[in-house]
């Protein structure tokens, strides 16, 4: 018992980061620029529901562990709330918090009928072994139940979490209301109704926005230089799609370490070493490199897609890269933000840039909700499109204020999701 409490880290010996505030931050610069009225600044900047459940999970070894985990809606005013669910050891209410704005933000920079939520369990999901991990997702599920529905709440991956985690998910909220709702969730396995092209979306988003970006920076996508921090779904996703776009991958990490090589990685090769010993380390043909000194690598484009606040104001003024995607949420603090603006570094913002996942997690919920099918390539390209003209609408917002990319795009999110607010007024 001693042994699985030194294991799971607790509320208490976990260092709270105040990401909410940093998120508050970051709308208060749009809602400023945007002459928000003040009733909908508080509104907005206050989650609607917050739910922390403290639950029972019984270990291989007849233990029993309780752990802490939340599920916080920030808005459901355009529609459903959505979001992922992360298993980290760090995970707080303030991180959930924020992320669940972030999540209101990103679905409407993309005009998804969504308001935004995130879910997260404080453990090691790594310490746990697959009966431990069901038996956690099935008794979270049934904690947090009260919130969830396919037209309510509809949870999907994020760190540490898969589409068997969403197949257990889905399953036991249907057991338990007795018949199978398969678009409660989404991220689930393709036999289970999940969509074609789900797995690497965020992925293949991040690279799409890329693109864009490098053409608007005067420079081509095809030949620059690019590093991954992260090589999870996102990482390994993003990596090999901008190989295949002609990029060069020059650098990529993992929670043990990174590796470089100025010439350019084989990614496929690294990803093969990677499903066989669980990292990228130790990769033939690289030299070692930790991930401090990966993310201030001299290349054209660092793609962030790890965790929160990867890039702050220690190590902003050493970046090398002409531009950042974020393909995590909040890798750069908002303090490291100005300082790399005023330096000149692109930072395509993560509501935009990491939006992939959650714009196929829609076409999967549209599938589910019509029970019809689409194809790899339908999915693919509606992506590509979706991606391709939310970065021109958060560009062009961003030159017509004279703002960076992620004000802009604050800018567009909060008009909108103001105007849902607006329309629909305070009820009762
Ligand atoms: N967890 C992903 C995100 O942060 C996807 C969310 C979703 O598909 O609902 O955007």
């Amino acid at each position: 018992m001693l042994q699985m409490e030194e294991k799971h880290a607790s509320p208490a010996n976990v260092q709270e980061i105040d990401l909410y505030s940093s998120a508050v931050r970051q709308f208060d610069i749009a809602a400023d620029i945007l002459r928000l009225e003040d009733g909908m600044r508080k509104i907005l900047s206050h989650c609607q529901r917050e739910l922390t459940v403290n639950f029972p999970v019984e270990m291989d070894d007849g233990s029993v562990q309780v752990l802490t985990g939340h599920r916080v809606q920030h808005n459901t005013g355009p529609g459903p709330s959505k979001g992922g669910i992360r298993y980290h050891p760090m995970v707080t209410l303030s991180e959930v918090k924020a992320l669940a704005m972030w999540m209101t933000w990103k679905c409407a920079v993309m005009g998804l009928p969504y308001g935004g939520a995130k879910g997260g369990v404080q453990v090691n999901p790594k310490l746990l072994s697959q009966n431990e991990l069901q038996n956690l997702t099935r008794r979270y599920t049934t904690e947090i139940q009260i919130l969830l529905g396919a037209n309510q709440d509809i949870p999907a991956p994020d760190v540490n979490t898969n589409p068997q985690i969403m197949a257990w998910i889905m399953d036991t909220y249907s057991m338990n209301v007795g018949y199978s709702v398969p678009s409660v969730v989404t991220g689930k396995p393709l036999s289970l109704g999940g969509s074609p092209g789900r797995n690497e979306a965020t992925g293949r988003g991040c690279v799409y926005v890329a693109v864009e970006a490098a053409k608007k920076a005067g420079f081509s996508f095809d030949g620059a230089r690019v590093v991954v921090q992260g090589f999870g779904n996102v990482g390994s996703s993003a990596a090999l799609i901008a190989a295949e776009l002609g990029a060069k991958i020059v650098g990529v990490s993992d929670l043990q370490g990174g590796i470089y090589n100025p010439h350019g990685l084989d990614v496929a090769a690294v990803a093969a070493h990677h499903a066989a010993t669980r990292s990228v380390v130790g990769f033939d043909g690289a030299e070692p490199i930790s991930n401090e000194d990966l993310l201030e690598l001299d290349c054209e484009i660092l793609i962030p897609c790890a965790i929160e606040n990867q890039i702050t104001e220690e190590n902003a003024p050493r970046i090398r890269a002409r531009m950042i995607v974020e393909g995590a949420n909040g890798p750069t603090t908002p303090d490291a933000d100005v300082i790399l603006g005023d330096r000149g570094i692109v930072v395509v913002p993560d509501i935009l840039a990491n939006a992939g996942g959650v714009t196929v997690s829609y076409f999967e919920w549209v599938q589910g909700m019509q029970w019809f099918p689409w194809t790899l390539e339908e999915v693919n390209s509606r992506l590509q499109k979706i991606m391709t003209s939310s970065f021109a609408r958060v560009y062009d917002e961003s030159v017509g204020r004279g703002v960076d990319l992620r004000t802009g795009a604050m800018c567009v999110a909060v008009d909108r999701v103001a105007e849902f607010t607006r329309l629909r007024g305070i009820y009762p």
